[in-house]
Formats: C-alpha cells, structure tokens, sequence
C-alpha cells in the first residue's frame, strides 16, 4: 500500500504544480504524507456531499479539480461550510489534494477529456503554453469533427455524452449550420473569444458563457457558441484522471482503488423553459434546435 506522499508526487508529476496559474491554489489541502492510501476519489469540486461520499467509501484521498479556499483564510471552524469540510477530512483520516490550472493545460488534461467526451479529434491547444516546446500544453483545445454535423446535432450529442444536469447545453446561432471545427475548453471559457476568434473555427463549446462576451462574439463571427454547465465540462477530466492513476497504480502494484464521483454538484438544479405566451417567444424558439434535448424540464440524475 503506497503512503500518501508517493500517490501526490505521481499526481504532481501528471500536474506539476509550478504550471498553475500564479492566483491558483493547489497541491494538497490536508492530509499526513505518511498515511498510507487504499482507495482514491476524484470529483470536481471539494463540497460536503462529496467529502460525505469519500466517508462512505472510505477513502484515503480525495483529489478535486476546483480549490478548497482559493484565498487565504483566518478559520477551519468546523462551524462554516469550507472548515465543516476540512474538520470531516482530517476526522476520518482522508487526505484532499488539488489539481486545477496545472490539469487543465496538461498534455492530457481537461479540455483533452471533453473532447474525448464529445469524440472529437483533438488538433492543438487553442491558447498554447509557449514553455511546451512540442505545442500539446495549453488552454482549450481546437478540434475536427469525424463528419460535419449540423449545431442542433452536435448539441445533441453534447447533450448526449456530457453529464446530466438541469441547464442541459445552451445554442447560439443557425441550429442548421455546419460544423466542422470546434474549440472546446471546460470551465468557463468566456475569456477565450480572442483565440477563439482568431482560429476562425464553426463553433465554441465551453461553460459560463456571459450576455456580452457572447452577443460580441456572435456580431463580430459567424461563430456557433454551445454552453453547459461548468461541472459537466470538467467531469470527463475526473475519467480521464482516475483512468492515469489507476495506470501508474499497476505500473507501482500499489493496488490502489480508484474512485470517480458520479455526484453532481453543478449548483444549478432544475431548469424551466421560456413560456411561449412572451412575445419573444417565437425568436426564442426559432433559435433552438428542434431535436436538440436543450429545453427539457428536468432536474440532474
Ligand atoms: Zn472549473
């Protein structure tokens, strides 16, 4: 059984820490290097739910892609929410560790995990890391779709393999149009529009898209945007990431058990469809794709 600081320095090789942005936290939140680990969870964000899941399991070792405390903090009082979570780790002897920034410019890292979700060729990062002399680092990625799809069916098979939640994914532009290329970046992708644009790629699927970055970006193209929830953009990096630790797990026959988190904690709970009795109602749903699943009512499975 490994102890914990030869599963963070596997992790940190994957993600080396000095590669995250400089207002980034991350690295290991808590946890005793020379506890020993048997059973891995990852998941996206480090929230009650998802320490009361690595309780359940049993976990030595939580790895989440968003921070704990982003900021510096005064307390751990277990009587607020981020402390209640640092006082269930430490009390049940789970270590949490982070990998944010440095995972989503990684060689694979996120956005490489998207567009596997998506089964879309990866070409190159769309805002490269110019450290990385072969050009595979970087922000987001621009991919090639297999055969042309139209918007409304590439939203759907957007809709189809990223997972549920209550926003489902939200269309800009013609739903008949033809796409091509793409540029993909999980998280929020918004301040990527300059290298989106200069790509010159058929559309942008990433989350968090706000009104006028957005309406900017369609007057200024003819760019297609696709928006999801932020958690579902960044769920297929926990895959892709628990797949690379189980690999270095057999490669150590360290036998450790690797855990995804199927718990969504997108905040976002439910979604309720315009109402057609709005005047604007008729643009509203010219604009969605017919077939596409982007109007349901539903709440997350
Ligand atoms: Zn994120």
């Amino acid at each position: 059984m490994p102890r914990l600081s030869e599963v963070i320095a596997a992790l940190d090789a994957l993600w080396p820490p000095d590669r995250a942005e400089q207002w980034d936290a991350v690295g290991t939140v808590c946890g005793a290097p020379e506890a020993e680990v048997s059973r891995v969870l990852f998941a996206v964000d480090p929230v009650q739910e998802i320490v009361d899941e690595a309780v359940r399991i049993g976990a030595g070792l939580l790895v989440t892609h968003h921070p704990l405390y982003l900021r510096g903090t005064t307390t751990v009082a277990a009587s607020t929410v981020k402390g209640r979570v640092v006082h269930d780790l430490i009390k049940n002897d789970i270590a949490l560790h982070v990998a944010h920034t440095n995972a989503d410019t990684a060689d694979p890292g996120v956005s490489d995990a998207l567009a596997g979700a998506l089964d879309i060729r990866v070409v190159r990062p769309l805002v490269p890391d110019t450290t990385d002399s072969e050009g595979r680092r970087g922000l987001g990625r621009i991919c090639e779709l297999e055969h042309p799809l139209t918007l409304a069916e590439f939203a759907e098979r957007a809709a189809e393999r990223l997972p549920a939640t209550a926003q489902g994914i939200r269309i800009a532009g013609d739903p008949g149009r033809t796409i091509r290329t793409v540029a993909v970046s999980g998280g929020s992708g918004d301040s990527l529009f300059d290298a989106v644009r200069a790509a010159g790629i058929d559309a942008f699927l990433t989350a968090d898209l706000r009104h006028h970055p957005a309406s900017e970006a369609r007057a200024e193209a003819p760019l297609a945007l696709l928006d999801a929830a932020h958690w579902a953009t960044e769920w297929p990096w926990c895959e892709l990431a628990a797949a690379q630790l189980d690999e270095i797990s057999d490669r150590h026959g360290w036998g450790l058990r690797v855990h995804v988190s199927k718990t969504v904690t997108d905040p976002w709970t439910a979604h309720a469809a315009s109402s057609s009795a709005h005047p604007a109602a008729d643009a509203t749903s010219a604009a969605s794709a017919p077939s596409a699943p982007t109007d349901s009512l539903g709440a997350p499975n």
